[in-house]
């Protein structure tokens, strides 16, 4: 069973994750979590690439190609075999993600940037997609608080860029309506794991 959890920045997406696994783990399933971009050291040096501050130069499309060459090896090396052996994997970020940064808030276009990515993937898509859902000044704040996290080159967007994140995921949960569910971030992170929980639990069931 292939899980992928979807958000913008400061959401809850890592919180959530690890309560799932632990849930799932408790009730004797073999679990893999992940990470996109990264998860692998090919997989990891890409993600530097991507994220590094000192790549303000980076073309848009050069930028999505990175993600979905990232992606093709983390499925390969990683996700694919996982799901041969019937773990569950539970991953941060997946396909989505490229969909609504680089294909809806960066303006390539969703269909353009899900052609390149349906190459790097072929036909490996999550059963359940969750996606928290929150206002970005919320996620923005909630960082800085934490200030736990390594800065990196988006965070040098603004407020706008986040906004338009948003709306394409709201447009990602039409278009993908049999996998793709949305969740209150806003809520507590005990509500948030006992809501996903509640769609998880029945994919687990086969
Ligand atoms: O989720 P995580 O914090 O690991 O993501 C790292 C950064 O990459 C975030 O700032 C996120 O907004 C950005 N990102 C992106 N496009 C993607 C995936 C992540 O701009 N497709
Ligand atoms: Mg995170």
């Amino acid at each position: 069973t292939f899980i992928t959890i979807e958000g913008g920045d400061g959401t809850g997406k890592t919180t959530l994750i690890q309560a799932l696994a632990l849930q799932a783990r408790e009730q004797g399933h073999e679990v893999m979590i992940t990470r996109e971009p990264g998860g692998i050291p090919i997989a990891e040096a890409i993600r530097a690439i991507i994220l590094g501050t000192e790549n303000t130069a980076m073309d848009a499309r050069t930028e999505a190609l990175l993600y979905a060459a990232a992606r093709r090896q983390h499925l390969a090396e990683k996700v694919m075999p996982a799901l041969r052996k019937g773990a569950i994997v539970i991953c941060d970020r997946f396909v989505d993600s490229s969909l609504a940064y680089q294909g809806y808030a960066r303006g390539l276009g969703i269909e353009a940037v899900w052609e390149i990515n349906r190459f790097a993937i072929e036909d490996c898509m999550p059963d359940l997609t969750l996606y928290l859902d929150l206002d970005p000044e919320v996620g923005l704040a909630r960082i800085e608080q934490n200030g736990d996290r390594e800065v990196n080159r988006l965070d040098l967007e603004g407020l706008a860029f986040h906004r338009k994140v948003r709306e394409g995921y709201k447009l990602l949960e039409s278009q993908f309506a049999d996998r793709f569910v949305t969740i209150d971030a806003a809520m507590t992170p005990a509500q948030i794991a006992d809501n996903a929980w509640q769609h998880l639990k029945p994919k687990l069931a086969s």
